[in-house]
């Protein structure tokens, strides 16, 4: 999987890529992940954000520099042979804008994602957002990873790129540690069996010492959040 992300903030990504299980997805080429910098197409003192139409406080980033930097992406093995531009709607390739109003970011989602699909674009707006226009002319989906408001969509790019990559085979330790490939939950204990605390003993659940793997799993399938 490839995730090409558009943001004028890349090296925010640096250490939460760098580390455990995404650091080694990336040494292994089981994700690429590329940045395209709209900042790197403005020209001296010319700034990447502009007034919004219709007032209001907060700036707007401009759209021809993010699509600008949208051009830079080059997708594998899927330019024609007459040089035309690649077609993204006939690719395997997704289009995601961050929006505070956009579809609901999901497990289920993350999963379809991983499996249809060889490269992502995922487009992170600050401020107050990036022209809507940009969304338009890329017919771009917009995605929202919760009710609330983040001051960018550069945690959601990793919310996304962290979710999906642990659906594709081999990222994981062991595939079979998927949450959907086996009875999982929310609620996991390690030693000590009886953990002392300001005067308190609190103990590991009998059930789990029990091992009886049919009792555990109901037991889990009672505590499982999601
Ligand atoms: N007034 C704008 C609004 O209501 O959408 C606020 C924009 S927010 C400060 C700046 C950018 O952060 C958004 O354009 C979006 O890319 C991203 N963002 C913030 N919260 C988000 C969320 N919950 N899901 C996805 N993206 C979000």
């Amino acid at each position: 999987m490839r995730f090409h992300i558009i943001t004028i903030f890349p090296e925010m990504f640096d250490s939460y890529l760098k580390e455990s299980i995404l650091g080694r997805a990336i040494a292994s080429k089981a994700i690429l992940v590329k940045f395209y910098n709209p900042m790197s197409f403005c020209k001296t003192k010319e700034r990447v954000d502009g007034r919004p139409y219709g007032g209001g406080p907060g700036m707007v980033l401009r759209p021809e520099l993010f699509l600008k930097a949208f051009s830079k992406i080059k997708i594998k093995g899927r330019a024609s042979k007459d040089g035309a531009r690649h077609d993204f709607a006939k690719s395997k390739t997704k289009i995601i804008l961050f929006s505070t109003s956009g579809k609901k970011f999901t497990t289920e989602y993350a999963k379809q994602s991983a499996k249809k699909y060889t490269d992502i674009i995922l487009i992170s707006g600050r401020y107050e957002g990036i022209d809507a226009r940009v969304q338009k002319i890329l017919k771009a989906e917009e995605i929202s990873i919760g009710d609330y408001v983040l001051t960018g969509g550069e945690l959601p790019a990793m919310i996304l790129i962290d979710s999906i990559s642990r659906q594709i085979p081999g990222v994981l330790g062991k595939y079979e540690s998927l949450e959907e490939e086996r009875v999982s939950t929310s609620e996991v204990y390690t030693r000590p069996e009886v953990l002392k605390y300001k005067n308190k003993n609190y103990k590991v659940p009998k059930v789990l010492l029990s091992g009886n793997h049919r009792l555990i799993d109901e037991w889990k399938k009672k505590t499982k959040e999601i």
